[in-house]
């Protein structure tokens, strides 16, 4: 059985307890796309941990966690992820593929530059280097896993990369340049550290469809960060869609049977781009600092997440181009404090109201139609059955399920493991 669990909105949406509770019962979890630009907040009986780059299997000791071919491979950021980790006591297995691609200093160098040359103009990245690194891998000039052995070829690989981009840093950023031979240096002796957990692990995964493992797919960020089908230009650089899951992790796309995509029950985003149900002032502070397990901050930079009401437009589209088969809403239990409920159900637009998600340009224009519903005001945490939460609250969760039409089998009420209500 595959499951894939994917956000449906702009990231943030409570994947990573979703995947943690699921990844109890896996054999394998495994990270398809990104890397460590977005994060994942877990809190179960270890403790509370923010994931980066290493998949929310690693609490489980009989999983294995693998690092699929689909992703930004930060080898600093990860062994320094490993650490913090094995200095709390948890041990894990860890794979990575052959064919990652690995995140080269520049990288990171040029998106910070960038971000700083483009000025009010800027993405709102989170500097992880991740649009110049999905830049070399599609340009074909990235490094792969396996050519870190493959000495010679490196060597000669590097130095034609960075004549090219010390003539940008030099005359474009008016940066230092970079000397080749020392990332030549630094890969080899990356390389060496992570040999043990290399493998084809797109084989390796094809062989566990086939004995009928238990998989767990674990996208990051939401569809409307997606490259394709999201708020182009403020997207991420590689497909967050469950679609791209076969591709970055190497298995066929007709055995992903099961799509999990996970929406909050208000919206939150981090970054830059059209957001048409967001608030502003007090009415968002306290959003914001009742939100999620201890308010709405960026798990990887802990900026201030945008806020706004529930947008059933955009996540009803977010569930049609991951193909939800099923949607899990989160945090319900932090509206719990609102006299009442407003749900986006569509985007006015010079006098006409669409239901439809829109291209960037007119969603920046489009103002937000409510539909106003009754909060339920009393605490849910703690409820074990759906059947138990108030009418007011089941009403708001069933309202929803209509508006984006598919079905809500599960709904998060508290941050820990345990907190949810199968419906
Ligand atoms: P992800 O990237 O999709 O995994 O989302 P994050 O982990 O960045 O953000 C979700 C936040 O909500 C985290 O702080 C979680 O601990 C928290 N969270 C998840 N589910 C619930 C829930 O049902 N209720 C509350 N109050 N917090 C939750």
């Amino acid at each position: 059985m595959i499951r894939v669990i994917v956000g449906a909105n702009w990231g943030d949406e409570g994947k990573g307890k979703i995947t943690d509770m699921f990844a109890g019962e896996a054999d394998i979890v495994v990270r398809f796309q990104g890397g460590s630009n977005a994060g994942h907040t877990i809190i179960n009986e270890f403790g509370k941990f923010a994931l980066h780059l290493l998949p929310s299997g690693v609490f489980n000791p009989k999983t294995t966690n693998i690092i699929g071919n689909g992703v930004a491979l930060n080898i600093e950021y990860l062994m320094k992820e490993i650490k913090s980790l094995e200095e709390r006591g948890i041990s894990f297995k860890l794979l990575i593929s052959d064919r990652a691609q690995v995140l080269l200093p520049h990288h990171i160098l040029l998106d910070v530059y960038e971000e700083e040359r483009l000025g009010d103009k800027k993405f709102g990245s989170t500097k992880s280097g991740i649009a110049p690194f999905y830049s070399d891998k599609y340009s074909k000039i990235g490094i792969q896993v396996w050519e870190l052995y493959e000495k010679d070829m490196l060597k000669e690989k590097l130095q034609t990369m960075y004549e090219k981009l010390n003539v940008q840093l030099k005359y474009l950023y008016n940066k230092p340049q970079i000397d080749y031979l020392e990332v030549y240096e630094s890969l080899i002796k990356y390389g060496e550290i992570i040999k043990d957990r290399v493998c084809d692990s797109a084989a390796l995964l094809r062989k566990a469809v086939k004995e009928g493992k238990n998989i767990l797919l674990e996208g990051q960020l939401g569809a409307l960060r997606d490259t394709d089908h999201g708020i182009y230009p403020y997207v991420t650089s590689s497909s967050t869609l469950a679609g791209y899951g076969a591709v970055g992790a190497g298995i066929a796309p007709y055995d992903i049977k099961n799509i999990t995509v996970i929406t909050k029950a208000y919206s939150t985003a981090v970054g830059e781009g059209p957001f048409v149900s967001e608030i502003f002032g007090d009415e968002a502070n306290e959003l914001r600092n009742r939100g999620g397990d201890s308010g709405e901050f960026g798990a990887t930079t802990g900026r201030p997440r945008r806020v706004g009401y529930f947008d059933a437009v955009a996540t009803r589209y977010g569930c049609e181009v991951q193909g939800a088969t099923e949607v899990c809403m989160t945090c319900l239990d932090v509206l719990s404090y609102m006299d009442k409920l407003y749900i986006c159900t569509g985007y006015e637009l010079d006098g006409k109201v669409y239901k439809n998600f829109l291209n960037t340009a007119a969603l920046y224009k489009a103002k937000p139609v409510y539909t106003e519903l009754e909060g339920w005001k009393c605490d849910i945490r703690g409820i074990k059955n759906y059947d138990d939460l108030p009418e007011k609250a089941k009403k708001y969760v069933e309202f929803i399920e209509n508006e984006i039409g598919v079905r809500i089998s599960m709904v998060s009420n508290g941050p820990k493991r345990d907190e949810i209500l199968f419906r």
